[in-house]
């Protein structure tokens, strides 16, 4: 039996009929950049995680550069983030020439741990941007406390969490703004790159608006340096109609996840993804264990492969150890929460058609590769 990490093709095989339609209609009206499909996902999309304003960009990672070039965020100016995510998070704070100021994550839930943030502010922070990791909300409550007490900006990277909710409210319109992707393999996909900033400011979100066309307004009048961020209509195309799944993948996700709780409870050194307290909707777009030692990961993913099981590492090296980062000056041994988990964690798959047969193959696989693997 073989076990893709991801499949997108059944998902494609059940609305295929609906994407085409859409499809040929963006094809005889020729409007491919922003326009009415786009204006259309954008008010469903901001309804879906309870915004007021959703501004459709060109991926994940230009919503988070937008968010904080609409902040004038820029040289001489800190962010605190995670070490522990995609490499986007801190690679936007750069990009706009500000500096990313690393705090540790909490080791139960992989997300910032609040507790560290408050020291790491200094007269230079603009903002604090936690990262709601593998479809888990990172614990909001006390970074806005933190935030509000020293005038920072929040901004959420909900890339992996779309339609999660934080004690019952949806993630991405809790911050003062709220960054989505709908690169492929998340959990709402287009047919390619592109992204949105949530937010529920008219002044944020108008600003928004022009920086997505290079700061223009009106037309050839340019009052600031934006970019081209804006998202091609057939990316909202295709979004449309899979935002209307979204419920029904997201709880066969959840299923699965329930599934491998059970299948691999009780295996010494395997320590199962946790669900915290205030997340009352956990959307599971990865299922991330630890396997600790004298338990090997190595082996774990050398065996997983061979087995013909598809598996990840999300994500082997924290971002204070990339060779780009050097110049911030941190060491190892800095985060060793982050470090830890870069070295323990290993993903197996959890799209939301995989089988019966196939989760029980892969749990099944895993619990004897972990207690095989004991050195
Ligand atoms: C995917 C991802 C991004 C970037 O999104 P793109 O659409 O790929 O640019 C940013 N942050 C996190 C946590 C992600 O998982």
């Amino acid at each position: 039996m073989q076990v893709p990490m991801l499949d997108l093709k059944p998902q494609y095989e059940k609305i295929k009929d609906d994407i085409q339609r859409e499809i040929a209609e963006l094809c005889a009206s020729q409007m491919f950049i922003l326009g009415p499909k786009v204006e259309a996902f954008e008010q469903q999309a901001a309804a879906y995680c309870g915004a007021r304003f959703a501004c459709a960009v060109s991926s994940g990672s230009d919503a988070l550069l937008m968010a904080l070039m609409v902040e004038g965020i820029g040289p001489g100016d800190e962010v605190i983030t995670s070490p522990y995510t995609f490499f986007a998070t801190a690679g936007a704070i750069s990009r706009t020439g500000a500096t990313p100021v690393f705090a540790d994550i909490d080791p139960a839930y992989y997300t910032l741990n609040p507790a560290l943030v408050e020291a790491l502010v200094t007269p230079k922070t603009k903002a604090i941007i936690p990262v709601h990791l593998y479809g888990q909300p990172a614990d909001m409550d006390p970074i806005l406390d933190i935030a509000r007490k020293h005038g920072l900006i929040v901004i959420e990277d909900a890339a992996q969490a779309i339609g999660a909710e934080y004690k019952n409210r949806r993630i991405g319109a809790i911050g003062d703004y709220g960054c989505l992707s709908f690169f492929p393999s998340k959990n709402l996909g287009g047919f390619g790159d592109a992204g949105m900033v949530l937010c529920n400011c008219p002044e944020r979100a108008e600003k928004l608006a022009i920086f997505r066309n290079h700061g223009m307004m009106p037309k050839y009048h340019h009052r600031f340096i934006g970019g081209n961020f804006r998202m091609d209509a057939l990316q909202a195309a295709v979004l449309n109609v899979k935002l209307k799944h979204l419920d029904g993948w997201t709880a066969r996700r959840q299923q699965n996840a329930n599934d491998y709780n059970a299948l691999l409870a009780g295996v010494p050194e395997l320590v199962l993804p946790a669900v915290a307290a205030w997340t009352t909707r956990h959307v599971r777009n990865q299922y991330v264990v630890r396997v600790q030692a004298p338990a090997s990961r190595q082996a774990v993913w050398d065996g997983l492969k061979e087995a013909g099981i598809g598996c990840d590492v999300y994500y082997p090296i924290p971002l204070h150890r990339q060779p780009c980062y050097t110049s911030l000056g941190y060491r190892q041994g800095d985060f060793p929460e982050s470090e830890r988990a870069a070295a323990e964690t290993i993903a197996i798959p959890i799209y939301p058609e995989l089988t019966t047969e196939q989760k029980a193959f892969v749990a099944q696989t895993l619990a004897s590769l972990v207690k095989g693997s004991r050195s």
